[in-house]
Order: structure tokens, then C-alpha cells, then sequence
């Protein structure tokens, strides 16, 4: 089978969940792969197997590279893997429906390895994986190598998901529409927000910068989820993994911190065999609030 019919089959599976991103209306699969709303609103699924519902192009910071980068360093090092493991026993102590597959959603979810990570993790429970980005170069490489979730090119505020449809929202170092996420979420389900702590890749931020770019707080940024959303549990999670030369270059490569680094202080962070990196994040678990 094509990959694109794969993936418009797998979208088939939770097409309850979706829904048109012009006129709101619910969706159907076509056999021949596209994506339908009754007002005849149509959108193609790629050959890579995603489907692309933007309403207009987006304009984006990222490129391939950057995702290219990060799927390696995802792939090989170990970076996220105690933070996976975190996010699937999470998922796995929530019931979800037993009619039809849980949707777990990861809004922003780039080149897709956190979510498929997450997934071999879930094997066994009756839940369907979707991807959403509005970056497409990312969503074309989540798409070419996993398939084992649906995978979106689309925008957030213009959301493909029907209303009440998802068990659980994934929200990795990404941006939040928290109005979204209350409309999308099911009775019962979780939003699951991954953000950075002040010790997030602290020997980068050292070795990169000299101002105010050396530290971080996440303050303001658990200030507006707690606003918008009750929150039941946060886990702080503390580790550190050893990359080598070559993952120290693509983790250069992959973070927006290095947008615009002293080139001689990047050499010299590259400049090593091995190094430590401390990985600190924090995963805040939270249930719509009363509004
Ligand atoms: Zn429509």
C-alpha cells in the first residue's frame, strides 16, 4: 500500500476527531486519500502519508536541517528518553475510551520523535497517535519514517481537531493555545506540557552566551497554564546524558539558542570529544479550568 493511503487510513481511524479547519464542519476519508467536509472542502494527503489542511501558507523560522538535526540527536543519544518514559506512564494510568481508539495529540510536534518515542511506549493500549505542526519540512520527516500515528501540517488557531475529541494533549517545548486545548480535550482528558527549567542545557547556554541568555526562568510561562488550566501534577525531571562531538554539533544545530551565537564560542563549545549536557524539565499535568 502507498504511503499515502496508509496514511489517510490511519486518519480514517480518528476521523471523529477531526474536522474541517475552514467551515468546522466533520470530515470524511476518501478511499482515493483526501480529507472531505460536506462543503466540498478538500485537502490531499502527501505521498509521505500527511495531510496538509494550512488554509494559508505559513511562514516559519525552521528548516530541514534543524529538524534533520534533532531526529538524529533524538534518535541516538538518549536525550529525551527518561522524559518519554515520564510522559508514557502518565498516559498509561488515564482510562481511556474503550470503543474507539484514545487520541493522543502532540501539538507542535515538529520531526515527530516524541510522539513515536511515546507511542512504542504505549504498545498494547488501543490508543491512535496525531501530529500536529505548522512546520511542513517537519511533518514530511515524521510522516517518511513513522507510521504509526496521523501526521498534520496545520496551524493551531485554524485546528483540524472537532471539538471534545482528544484524550490526551501532548505540548512539547512548543507554544500553547489554551482556549484550543480546552475546546479540543475530551471529559477527562489531560493536557501533558512539557517546559523547559532553568537548568535546560545549561553547558549550551554557558558556553554560547554572556548575557541574560545564560539563564532562564519558566515562571511566567506556568503563570498562564495555571490561569487557564487546573493543574493536578508537576513532575520535575533532572537528568544529564553524555553526547559526542557529533551530537554536540547537531544539538547546536537543533535549538533555537543558537540562532545567533558567537561563532568563536561555538567552535570552541564543538571542540571536545564528549561532553555532559543537563536535560531539566518540567511536565505540567493539567485538566480544563472552570471557565
Ligand atoms: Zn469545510
Amino acid at each position: 500500500m502507498s504511503k499515502r493511503i496508509d496514511g489517510a487510513r490511519r486518519a480514517a481511524r480518528i476521523v471523529h476527531a477531526l474536522k474541517c479547519p475552514v467551515c468546522g464542519n466533520p470530515v470524511h476519508i476518501e478511499d482515493d486519500g483526501r480529507l472531505l467536509c460536506m462543503e466540498n472542502h478538500s485537502f490531499d494527503f502527501a505521498k509521505q502519508g500527511y495531510v496538509n489542511v494550512l488554509t494559508r501558507p505559513a511562514g516559519g523560522h525552521y528548516d530541514k536541517e534543524l529538524f534533520e538535526a534533532r531526529r538524529r540527536i533524538m534518535m541516538d543519544s538518549g536525550l529525551y528518553a527518561p522524559f518519554h518514559k515520564a510522559v508514557a506512564d502518565l498516559v498509561r494510568e488515564r482510562s481511556l475510551p474503550s470503543v474507539m481508539p484514545g487520541v493522543l495529540a502532540d501539538i507542535g510536534c515538529g520531526e515527530g520523535t516524541h510522539l513515536h518515542r511515546i507511542l512504542q511506549q504505549l504498545s498494547g493500549m488501543d490508543v491512535m497517535g496525531a501530529g500536529l505542526d505548522i512546520a511542513k519540512e517537519g511533518v514530511q520527516l515524521a510522516a517518511r519514517d513513522f507510521q504509526d500515528a496521523v501526521w498534520l501540517v496545520g496551524d493551531l488557531a485554524q485546528s483540524p481537531f472537532a471539538d471534545h475529541s482528544i484524550h490526551v494533549i501532548l505540548n512539547i517545548l512548543s507554544p500553547s493555545n489554551y482556549e484550543e486545548f480546552t475546546r479540543m480535550l475530551a471529559p477527562g482528558g489531560l493536557l501533558i506540557k512539557a517546559v523547559p527549567a532553568s537548568g535546560y542545557l545549561r553547558e549550551l547556554r554557558e558556553a554560547l552566551y554572556s548575557d541574560k541568555r545564560r539563564t532562564y526562568s519558566n515562571e511566567e510561562t506556568i503563570g498562564l497554564f495555571d490561569r487557564h488550566f487546573r493543574r493536578t501534577e508537576t513532575i520535575p525531571l533532572r537528568y544529564s546524558v553524555r553526547l559526542d562531538r557529533l551530537q554536540l554539533e547537531d544539538l547546536v544545530r537543533m535549538t533555537p539558542l543558537s540562532w545567533s551565537p558567537d561563532p568563536a564560542a561555538v567552535k570552541a563549545f564543538l571542540n571536545r570529544d564528549f561532553a555532559e549536557i543537563t536535560v531539566e524539565l518540567d511536565l505540567l499535568v493539567g485538566e480544563p479550568g472552570d471557565w
